[in-house]
């Protein structure tokens, strides 16, 4: 579930709420339902939430590790081949 920014119309309040698609949230300041999404870039709609990308760059790094450590098995793998006989 994504998180949007909104703000509210009564008293201006930004904040971030975890919110269905679509759906709406009242304020945190005063509790008012007039508030309007904000489409930020930090969290635009369709993205994952913050905290997301942090994991996704870990990933990205076991991913270039695996590559390597394939890449170090297969020179040995030729390296033994052509050491043979
Ligand atoms: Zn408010």
């Amino acid at each position: 579930m994504p998180i949007y920014e909104f703000e509210c119309e009564e008293c201006g309040a930004r904040f971030e709420e975890l919110v269905a698609a679509g759906g709406a949230s009242a304020c945190s300041a005063c509790g008012s339902e007039r508030t309007r999404r904000l489409y930020s870039s930090v969290s635009p709609p369709g993205r994952q939430p913050r905290g997301a990308k942090v994991r996704s760059d870990e990933s990205r790094r076991g991913d270039r590790e695996a590559a390597r450590q394939q890449r170090i098995t297969e020179s040995r793998k030729r390296r033994a081949a052509g050491e043979k006989p």
